[in-house]
């Protein structure tokens, strides 16, 4: 299987339209001025010189809204329907979000809304040519190597390195001209790949186990959190951006005839006013976490202790969107862990 090989800069295009002739390929496009991944309708639109996206890549199986069964009356059908489609130049980090993602999903009782599009995906991650300015990838769980994609592409002098880590990976190779690597090349591409971790503007000071400690110790310090959320008003994005969250509500559409109707799931966020609000009955309800001080406590506590504490390693990966997109800037993980410390 391992047949890492070379594909030169002028057939790389030829090789990506190939593919796309051959199926579906998301990968990351130019939106304004930021990026986001997308369906590639033509090779020129794949820019693999993003620095971020502005959505995580789970949304190629995990989208923000899901069809889940379509019911009519007690009769009930799936609306599993997935497609082969290739997820084309992700970032290491992200490939390590969606690695939490496959174990958390597969956890317990599998969710097979997620795994079945997740199975019929291949991964091609690629090196990071431009570093987002809030990015810290290279401090977080440093012990923690991504697994889950078919193949590692390298951007190197006339072309880029293929490495093949699947079957899935080697059968795209028969899209394009490639050729044997040279272990100059291969050489090139762990260089590349060390520089892009000397990149990072942001850092975790300390080590994940330690951070893990240290904020589930701070949980009942009140004014800090209080402090920490002054002025957060709930809107969720810290949340929506992030590679390793997962909540999901799920709402009922029923047809006129009130029998038949369509279940539905879509992203929800623990930061948003409503995410802990339970129906007590007879028109009741309970929010047990009606405070926004306890809502950002909970992301904090989720990102860096509990999930921490069951994956083996912290439950974020340091791409720094949710940095990039809180309006106030108060969702950065490398200040309000640096903040929690030395309380
Ligand atoms: S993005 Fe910022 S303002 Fe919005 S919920 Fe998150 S912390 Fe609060
Ligand atoms: S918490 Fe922020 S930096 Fe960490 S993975 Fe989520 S969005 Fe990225």
């Amino acid at each position: 299987m391992n047949k890492d090989c070379f594909i030169a800069e002028s057939d790389f295009g030829s090789f990506i339209g190939a593919m796309l002739g051959a199926t579906k390929v998301i990968g990351p496009v130019a939106k304004k001025t930021k990026f986001v991944f997308r369906e590639l309708s033509s090779p020129g639109e794949l820019r693999l010189d993003y620095d971020v996206t502005i959505l995580p890549a789970k949304k190629a199986f995990f989208p923000q809204r899901q069809e889940l069964v379509r019911f009519q009356g007690n009769a009930v059908e799936s609306c599993i329907d997935p497609e082969d489609q290739v997820l084309f130049g992700v970032h290491f980090y992200e490939v390590k979000a969606i690695d939490m993602l496959d174990e958390l999903f597969r956890a317990g009782h599998e969710d097979r809304n997620y795994l079945a599009n997740r199975e019929h995906t291949t991964i091609v991650a690629s090196s990071i040519q431009n570093v987002s300015g809030r990015a810290f990838f290279a401090s977080v769980g440093t012990d923690v190597k991504p697994k889950g994609h078919d193949a590692f592409l390298t951007k190197v002098f006339g072309g880029y390195v293929y490495e093949v880590l699947t079957d899935k990976g080697a059968r795209l190779t028969a899209h394009g001209a490639f050729e044997p690597v040279t272990p100059a090349q291969l050489d090139e591409a762990k260089r590349v790949n060390d520089a892009a971790m000397t990149r990072c503007e942001e850092k975790l000071s300390h080590g994940a186990k330690e951070i893990a400690t240290r904020v589930r110790a701070a949980f009942r310090k009140e004014e800090l959190w209080n402090e920490l959320s002054e002025d957060c008003f709930s809107c969720g994005t810290c949340n929506v951006v992030c590679p390793t969250c997962y909540c999901f509500d799920v709402q009922d559409a029923w047809n006129l005839d009130q029998v038949s109707g369509l279940r539905c799931r879509s992203w929800d966020g623990c930061l948003m006013e409503d995410f802990a609000q339970v129906s007590l009955g007879m028109g009741a309800k309970e929010n047990f976490r009606e405070e926004r001080a306890t809502r950002y406590r909970h992301r904090v506590m989720r990102k860096m202790t509990y999930l921490n504490e069951k994956l083996g390693g912290p439950a974020c990966v340091g791409c720094g969107r949710c940095s990039v997109g809180c309006v106030p800037d108060i969702a950065d993980p490398v200040k309000i862990v640096d903040k929690i410390m030395s309380a």
